[in-house]
Order: structure tokens, then C-alpha cells, then sequence
């Protein structure tokens, strides 16, 4: 018989601690084992049916492995949480939790249930949602591409150009947002002829649309 430490044995499996770390009274299989059976099986989330964009926090993101991570924080509490792979309905995750034992982890796959809605901006595009008109006049060259950078700019920033109509004269521009569309005008330091409509009120404010009449010589 062997002097010192006498081994443990695992109340579930019976391995000894000879053979096997141990985490706490049980051997590392048994307490992982033990952690998976409390984790969810399945997670549900928000995701956009026209983009595939996710809503983390109340926001909707673009549909990567970070978003997915951000979703499904939630069901597990303050426990460790790593996205490993996501494959569309499903997502192999690490999860981690902390204790006077020190830290165990895991690795399964677990089920991501989709539930379809339309995220903020698709469902302003789906009803064609504008703010603003921006009308453009003169040089055809400078309007094509002042048409290109704005829908460039309302891209990155969220927005969208709602539609695009021409005329003998030029073109109307519709622009989901008024915020978005007087930002890039001042970025593009230009100073068009403003004029406001009412368009409506809405919880007692009133809602105007914004038009801008640029002219290129
Ligand atoms: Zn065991
Ligand atoms: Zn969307």
C-alpha cells in the first residue's frame, strides 16, 4: 500500500481520484456531466427575415457568430460563454462556470430556435418610410454621383434611400432618415434650399419631412 494521500472515489461513477482529476467531491466527467444537465438545450432568438440580421440587447446586429453570442448570454446567467462555431439552427458553445473548485467547462451544441420578425429598418423599407426628399437639379454627372455617395453614407449609418425618382430636370431622392440625410449634406458642405411639411403628428408632436433643393452648375 502506498503511503500519503489515500484516493477519492466518485459518488456517481466510482472512478478514483488516481485516475481522474476530480472537481469538488466528484470526478471531471461527473461534475461536466452535472453542469450540462442544468444548461438550456435550446435558445430563442429575434432574427430579421429580410436581412438575418439578430437582436442583441434590443438592437438588431448583423448575423455572425458575436451576435449570436450576445443573444443567447442571457439564458446563462453569469457563467462564462464562448460561440465556438454557429451554423444557422444551431451552435457549438463553451460554457464556463467559476467556483471555490476553480473553473469547469464544457462544449455542446445547442439548438438556436429563429424566431422571424422584421428588424427596424426592414420593416421602414417594407412600407417605403422616408423623412426626407432630396432634390437634385442640373449637371447629370454630379447628380449620379452625389446619388451613389449618399446611398453609400445611409448604408453604413443604418439608413437606406427609400426611392429613387426621375424627372426632365433631375432627380428625387427619398431618405429613410432626416438626422442621416442634413448630416451628410454638411458633410458634403453644401447649402441647399430647406423647406418643411407638416407630415403628420405623432404623441403630440408634430412630424414634418424634410426637402433639400440642391442645384449643380
Ligand atoms: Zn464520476
Ligand atoms: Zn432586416
Amino acid at each position: 500500500m502506498r503511503l500519503g494521500k489515500m484516493p477519492r472515489f466518485c459518488p456517481t461513477c466510482g472512478n478514483s481520484s488516481d485516475k481522474e482529476k476530480f472537481y469538488g467531491n466528484f470526478c471531471m466527467s461527473c461534475a461536466r456531466g452535472m453542469l450540462k444537465e442544468r444548461l438550456p438545450k435550446a435558445a430563442e432568438i429575434r432574427a430579421c427575415k429580410r436581412c438575418g440580421s439578430i437582436k442583441v440587447a434590443g438592437r438588431y446586429m448583423p448575423d455572425s457568430a458575436r451576435s449570436i453570442e450576445g443573444a443567447i448570454k442571457p439564458f446563462f446567467g453569469r457563467m462564462g460563454l464562448k460561440v465556438l462555431r454557429y451554423k444557422g439552427g444551431s451552435a457549438d458553445i463553451e460554457v464556463s462556470e467559476a467556483s471555490e473548485h476553480g473553473n469547469l467547462s464544457v462544449e455542446y451544441e445547442i439548438e438556436i430556435d429563429q424566431k422571424r420578425s422584421l428588424c427596424d429598418t426592414c420593416y421602414k423599407k417594407a412600407c417605403s418610410y422616408y423623412e426626407a426628399v432630396i432634390q437634385l437639379r442640373g449637371n447629370n454627372y454630379k447628380i449620379a454621383r452625389f446619388i451613389e455617395r449618399v446611398t453609400r453614407f445611409l448604408d453604413i449609418n443604418n439608413g437606406f434611400v427609400t426611392k429613387v425618382e426621375r424627372n426632365d430636370n433631375g432627380s428625387d431622392v427619398y431618405v429613410s432618415s432626416k438626422k442621416l440625410a442634413s448630416a451628410f449634406i454638411s458633410r458634403m458642405r453644401i447649402h441647399p434650399t430647406a423647406s418643411y411639411t407638416l407630415a403628420g403628428v405623432k404623441n403630440g408632436k408634430r412630424i414634418y419631412k424634410n426637402t433639400y433643393a440642391i442645384r449643380y452648375e
